[in-house]
């Protein structure tokens, strides 16, 4: 481990800078890469991240969710005790960044990259990812194995929209993560086109007016009631994951349900949750996509936070690369129907 950069049972902990970056428990100084909750806790002393994510913890957590917060522009270096640290955008969900720390490290000028979440595919709801040149890359590997490949989005929605057309006297379920995914589906169906207004389950409602507010298209959205349900034959509503399989979801007669996720790629997972139209609709790097931004970081070294560790880190020893995996435990539930938040958030 660096000097710059160690594993405390907060999380990541820098002891140059006296930050933690994304701790899973209350800390006095706490860096945050994005807004969703395995990453994002209330209760912190100070919080620095960038204005979205701040904006986002304050809808989910409340405006006290910290006793201080500092709002970092993308790319200013910010002085943190014997350290410099910047944030750049990783294409995970709005807001969402990769924290470069700067420092010392053995008498050597370092720079570690702390990627939190993030993907390369197109994403119309955020600001794309971009490398950072680096000595040491952490990533996550929660799709890190070579059976994940995610089709483009727009390919996904398609087929969602192929099956509107197939079963025109259903209501179309589509069960996504309230925090990025949902805003995703949403704007790529206005990408290709789709001009009816989409219909959204309460809990969607706070994130998807903030996203709209940060200049996203989302088109016309219009919260559903209870006595829309019969009219909303033919139409597309957007709900948490949870919500596809429990009583709410009773209440549309014969509605399809589809659920966005990378998870969707294993068919078992899909009809063990009984969902019909499996979109395979991914926030996180595919396997290609992580080897590659790997590679592209131009790191001597790479860490491995969570999700299938090992077989990074073995892709990562063939190809030179000092790697270890830091089996760090509550990070990486957010495309999990099983374990993502259910319909109160
Ligand atoms: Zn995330
Ligand atoms: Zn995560």
């Amino acid at each position: 481990m660096s000097a710059l950069l160690t594993l405390t049972p907060e999380g990541l902990y820098c002891p140059a800078g006296d930050f933690h970056i994304d701790p899973m428990r209350p800390v006095p100084r706490a860096l945050i890469t994005h807004g969703h909750s395995d990453h994002a806790r209330a209760g912190h002393g100070a919080v620095l991240a960038t204005g979205e994510t701040l904006a986002i913890m304050a809808i989910r957590c409340g405006e006290n969710f910290s006793r201080a917060q500092q709002a970092a522009g993308l790319s200013e270096k910010i002085g943190m005790g014997e350290t410099t640290v910047s944030f750049h955008p990783a294409g995970h969900v709005l807001g969402s960044a990769q924290i470069a720390i700067e420092g010392r490290h053995e008498g050597r000028l370092t720079r570690i990259v702390v990627s939190g979440d993030y993907k390369r595919q197109h994403d119309p709801t955020c600001l794309p990812f971009e490398p950072v040149r680096c000595d040491i890359f952490i990533t996550e590997a929660t799709f890190g194995l070579p059976v994940f490949r995610h089709p483009e989005a727009r390919h996904e929605i398609d087929r969602l929209l192929a099956s509107c057309k197939l079963f025109p006297e259903r209501t179309h379920l589509a069960g996504a993560y309230s925090l990025g995914k949902a805003q995703r589906v949403a704007a790529v169906l206005r990408e290709v086109g789709y001009d009816r207004p989409i219909y959204l389950h309460g809990a969607m409602e706070k994130l998807m007016a903030f996203y709209a507010s940060r200049g996203v298209n989302l088109g016309e959205t219009r919260k559903i009631s209870a006595a829309d349900r019969s009219e909303l034959v033919g139409e597309i509503v957007i709900c948490p994951p949870s919500a596809i399989n429990d009583a709410w979801a009773g209440k549309f007669p014969d509605a399809v349900a589809a659920f966005a996720s990378g998870w969707m790629r294993i068919r078992a997972r899909a009809r063990q949750q009984g969902v019909e139209l499996p979109l395979v609709v991914s926030d996180h790097a595919d396997w290609d996509d992580l080897t590659a931004t790997v590679l592209e970081t131009g790191c001597s070294e790479v860490w491995v936070t969570h999700g299938e560790a090992d077989a990074l880190v073995h892709w990562a020893q063939t190809r030179q690369l000092r790697a270890q995996p830091l089996h760090m435990l509550g990070y990486g539930k957010e495309e999990d129907p099983v374990a993502a938040e259910g319909g109160t958030t």
